[in-house]
C-alpha cells in the first residue's frame, strides 16, 4: 500500500545560504544544479541572501527551481530601517520565505509574537513560508522538546486561517544539530516531526495529512536517505551542503 507521505506530499528540499554567495557565485551555482536537478520528483527550493535574489530569480527563471528569500519584516511598508516586506520580495519574483529560522530567533530576537503576524502575511502577499522550528541542546536534555515544539507550532500558526495550514512548510530543526555535524537520529527526527504533524492536526486532519514537515541539522548526501525513509520526514531544509550544487543535487535526488 502507497503511504500517505507518497499519496499526498511532494518531497521539499531547501538549501539556506545564510550570508554566504556574491552575485557571480549565484550565477555559477545555478549552472551546476539547474540540470542536475531537472528530473528530481521533489521540489527544490535555494535561499539566498537578500543581494543575491534578482541573479537567483532571473538563474532559474524557466526552471523548476524556486527562490526563496531568508526573512521579511510583518509590515507592508513603514520607517524599518533595514527591513524588507513580503510585497518587495514577491514583486522581485521570489516564491518563499524562510520564517523563524534559529539563528534570527538566537542572534536578532525574533519573536513567536512576530511570526504570528509574518506567517498570514507571507500568505497574503503569495510567498509559501517556510517555519522553523525546533529545541535547543540543554531543552532536550531537560525533555522539554514536545513543551518547545507546542508552544512555537501554536503561537506561530495562531493566524494562519486553517484551511491554509498546508500552504506552509514546517521544517523541525534542533538547533544542536545546525551548522555542528551532529544530526538527530532517524528515531528522533521521526518522533519530532509527527509530534509537530499531530500539533497541526489538532487544528485540522486533512491539512496536517497535507503538511509538508522537513528535518533541518547537518543533512548531508550520506545521511538523507535514512531521514527520508521516515514516514513523516518530507524533505530537508539543508545549510552546509547546501553551498555546493553538487551536493545540494545529491541530497534533492534521495526522495527515489
Ligand atoms: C540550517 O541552516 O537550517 C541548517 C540546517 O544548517 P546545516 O545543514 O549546516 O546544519
Amino acid at each position: 500500500m502507497m503511504s500517505e507521505k507518497r499519496k499526498s506530499r511532494r518531497p521539499y528540499f531547501a538549501a539556506n545560504w545564510k550570508m554566504h554567495k556574491t552575485r557571480p557565485q549565484a550565477e555559477q551555482y545555478f549552472k551546476v544544479l539547474i540540470p542536475l536537478v531537472k528530473d528530481v520528483e521533489s521540489e527544490v527550493v535555494v535561499c539566498p541572501p537578500f543581494t543575491a535574489l534578482v541573479t537567483a530569480v532571473e538563474a532559474a527563471s524557466g526552471s523548476p527551481v524556486k527562490i526563496a528569500a531568508q526573512n521579511m519584516h510583518e509590515k507592508e511598508k513603514g520607517a524599518f530601517t533595514g527591513e524588507v516586506s513580503a510585497p518587495m520580495l514577491a514583486e522581485l519574483g521570489v516564491d518563499a520565505v524562510v520564517l523563524g529560522h534559529s539563528e534570527r530567533r538566537q542572534h536578532f530576537h525574533e519573536l513567536d509574537s512576530s511570526l504570528r503576524f509574518k506567517l498570514p502575511v507571507a500568505l497574503d502577499a503569495g510567498l509559501e513560508p517556510i517555519l522553523c522550528v525546533g529545541e535547543t541542546e540543554s531543552e532536550r536534555e531537560a525533555g522539554d522538546t514536545q513543551r518547545k515544539l507546542r508552544q512555537q507550532v501554536q503561537d506561530d500558526l495562531a493566524d494562519v486561517p486553517d484551511e491554509r495550514l498546508s500552504d506552509i512548510v514546517i521544517a523541525y530543526e534542533p538547533i544542536w544539530a545546525i551548522g555542528t555535524g551532529q544530526t538527530a537520529s532517524p528515531h528522533d527526527a521521526q518522533e519530532a516531526v509527527s509530534f509537530v504533524r499531530a500539533l497541526v492536526a489538532d487544528r485540522d486532519e486533512a491539512q496536517a495529512k497535507r503538511v509538508r514537515i522537513l528535518y533541518g541539522g547537518s543533512v548531508k548526501p550520506d545521511n538523507v536517505a535514512e531521514l527520508m525513509a521516515q514516514e513523516d520526514v518530507d524533505g530537508a531544509l539543508v545549510g552546509g551542503a547546501g553551498l555546493d550544487p553538487e551536493s545540494f543535487a545529491a541530497i534533492a535526488a534521495a526522495a527515489k
